[in-house]
């Protein structure tokens, strides 16, 4: 099958191998072109911009950073849809607003293209495996005709209904993951300020109420203070702003969410923005005047 695919960042570039793997023909854009040469190794071809990837793809992915850009690179000048032929069909995995997708989905129907939202779950870790969960909102048909692409990338995937359902489960799902991120900061600092190890903090609440995936890294990052990304703050705190604005525009009060999202904002400020989401716990060390460390 002809595909294309845009946007070969840290999720990005772990999909397009599976693709590849999958015995399928590859076709790639991405502003940075560095970023696309490992993938032309492996024997995609590389493009000149979105359209030309949509002229030669049945199937078109994008995996970008924020709403703007999928909005960009779709709808702009040399965008997906001056391109992609009548029935071809679009999976936006990105992290995006319903809003952007409803835009976009209106203006691509006037060309017979078909969007889905497929956003993902997993980090960096799940695309590298393939392991991700993805959540597809939009056209069931299509979502079962090309379920076995999205299968090469996740092993969890799921239709969740019309369009832009993906979006709002995937939003709803980093909200929580962004929320426990500042509470969890919170926790280990009480417990290290009371003169706990971070570690046996860990091992005690793993073994209890308090378990998440959303500290399953922290022996290797936050307790060392490792803030390389993966999932780069910047685009958490852009998830937690797409949750509050969806509950805004819908009359929802989400006092505690309205608070996380300036633990965010404050944290870009500080300019840990390309830092991993955990750097939000470092504002809390500052103010409670304990770093989260293990001792060796
Ligand atoms: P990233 O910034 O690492 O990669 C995005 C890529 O898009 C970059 O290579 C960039 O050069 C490219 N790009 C930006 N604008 C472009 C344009 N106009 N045309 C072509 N290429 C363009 O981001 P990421 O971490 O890979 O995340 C991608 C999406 O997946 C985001 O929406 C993010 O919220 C979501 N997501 C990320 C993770 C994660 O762990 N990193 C997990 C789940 C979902």
């Amino acid at each position: 099958m002809d595909i294309g695919f845009i946007g070969v960042g840290f999720m990005g570039r772990h999909m397009v191998k599976h693709i590849v793997n999958g015995g399928h023909k590859l076709t790639v854009f991405d502003l940075n072109i560095e970023a696309t040469e490992e993938i032309q190794s492996m024997g995609a071809t590389l493009a000149s911009s979105p359209r030309e990837v949509a002229e030669s793809s049945e199937v078109i992915f994008t995996s970008l950073p924020k709403p703007q850009n999928v909005e960009e690179v779709v709808l702009g000048e040399g965008g997906i849809l001056s391109g992609a032929a009548h029935g071809t069909t679009y999976f936006d995995l990105s992290t995006t607003d319903p809003l952007t997708l409803q835009r976009i989905t209106t203006a691509a129907e006037s060309k017979g293209v078909k969007v889905l939202d497929a956003p993902v779950s997993g980090g960096t870790i799940g695309a590298e495996l393939g392991t991700l969960c993805i959540m597809v909102g939009g056209d069931e048909a299509r979502y079962e005709k090309y379920k076995p692409v999205l299968d090469l990338m996740g092993t969890q995937v799921i239709y969740v209904g019309a369009s832009g359902s993906g979006a709002v489960c995937k939003i709803a799902n980093n909200l929580i993951g962004m929320t426990l991120g500042v509470v969890l900061s919170e926790a280990f600092s009480m417990g290290v300020k009371a003169g706990v190890d971070p570690a046996t903090l860990y091992d005690a609440i793993s073994m209890s109420t308090g378990d998440t995936k959303a500290m399953q890294s922290y022996p290797d990052t936050l307790f060392k203070g490792n803030f390389e990304p993966g999932f780069k703050l910047d685009l958490g705190s852009k998830d937690v702003g797409l949750a509050t604005e969806i509950g805004r525009t819908l009359g929802v009060p989400m006092d505690v969410s309205n608070i996380v999202q300036q633990k965010y904002i404050e944290a870009q400020n500080r300019g840990w923005g390309e830092n991993s989401t955990l750097a939000v716990a470092k504002l809390q060390e500052e103010k409670s005047g304990v770093e989260i460390r293990t001792k060796s």
